[in-house]
């Protein structure tokens, strides 16, 4: 078998336009061996962009029904992108837990707040992130984003998911290089420890392609500067899209596997008959 993976995408629940319908019948189309719907999981405030509590059974449904219809032609699984902040979400509230996800995705959206307890958010506007840049940090980037990452430490030790998301997303905000340079020491110990960590704990890291497509960043979710660390420390990692559209789903996918396949990153994690399996990484999909 050979096709294309993504366990990462967002459906009209959240922030995304399709349905788990119009994805899976679209991976069919495409080929794909295995599809994963990750919308945001909700949060105990209201957020534009996270699904509301009281579709979580609707959305659950919606992809039940999907692994019904497309039973024995696609292996579709159900799952949610978790917001981790400390004593408010992680994989480990309630709610998520009761949801008895096929795997969880943990990402860190937020960081700290502003004096009126609204959340940072860091992959959000520009004038988003330099207002709490400002007034959380007093303009202080290397400690927010030293801030991010211990965060992201934080999240992957008390409250591990299956796959840590975009890893370096908070980049996004450094077009140009205006706030930090990752060749700068520092900047390169945050993404060791934060790798280390993911290690120690067995967890699976995704190589994000939505950066790419959408144009804000010019590399993947972790930079392929990083792919080395993966390779020397045995990572276990996929390719994900983080699509919110149908024609997103396996945006940047060939260059991506061309980078990590050049880097010597040949095996990635797939999800088959509900165990997560190795396969053989081409830039034309994945053998399995
Ligand atoms: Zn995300
Ligand atoms: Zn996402």
């Amino acid at each position: 078998m050979k096709g294309w993976t993504n366990y990462h995408s967002h459906t009209h629940y959240c922030d995304g336009k399709g349905t788990a319908e119009e994805y899976i019948s679209r991976a069919v189309e495409l080929g794909m061996i295995s599809y994963g719907i990750s919308s945001h999981a909700p949060t105990p405030f209201t957020w534009p962009w996270t699904m509301k509590r009281e579709a979580m059974s609707d959305y659950f449904t919606d992809i039940q029904d999907c692994k019904a219809k497309y039973l024995g032609i696609i292996d579709v699984y159900s799952s949610l992108e978790v917001d981790f902040i400390p004593g408010v979400i992680s994989v480990n509230s309630d709610w998520i837990v009761d949801a008895d996800l096929d795997y969880s995705i943990g990402s860190v959206h937020f960081v700290d707040s502003f004096a009126d307890g609204t959340p940072w958010e860091i992959d959000g506007a520009s004038k988003v992130f330099d207002d709490g840049l400002q007034s959380i940090f007093g303009g202080d980037a290397k400690a927010a984003v030293q801030r991010y990452f211990a965060l992201t430490r934080q999240m992957i030790q008390e409250a591990p998911p299956t796959i840590v998301g975009h890893l370096d997303k908070i980049k996004m905000q450094n077009a140009n290089g205006l706030l930090f340079n990752e060749n700068d020491r520092w900047y390169q110990k945050e993404i060791v420890e934060t790798l280390e960590a993911v290690k120690g704990k067995g967890l699976m890291l995704e190589i994000n392609t939505r950066g790419l497509y959408k144009k804000k960043t010019t590399t993947s979710y972790p930079s392929p500067w990083i792919f080395r660390y993966l390779k020397d420390m045995s990572i276990p990692i996929m390719i994900n899209s983080d699509s919110h559209h149908t024609q997103e789903m396996t945006g940047f996918f060939s260059e991506t596997a061309e980078q990590l396949v050049s880097a010597g990153l040949t095996q990635v994690m797939v999800l088959l008959n509900n165990d997560w399996q190795e396969g053989r990484l081409t830039v034309d999909g994945i053998e399995v």
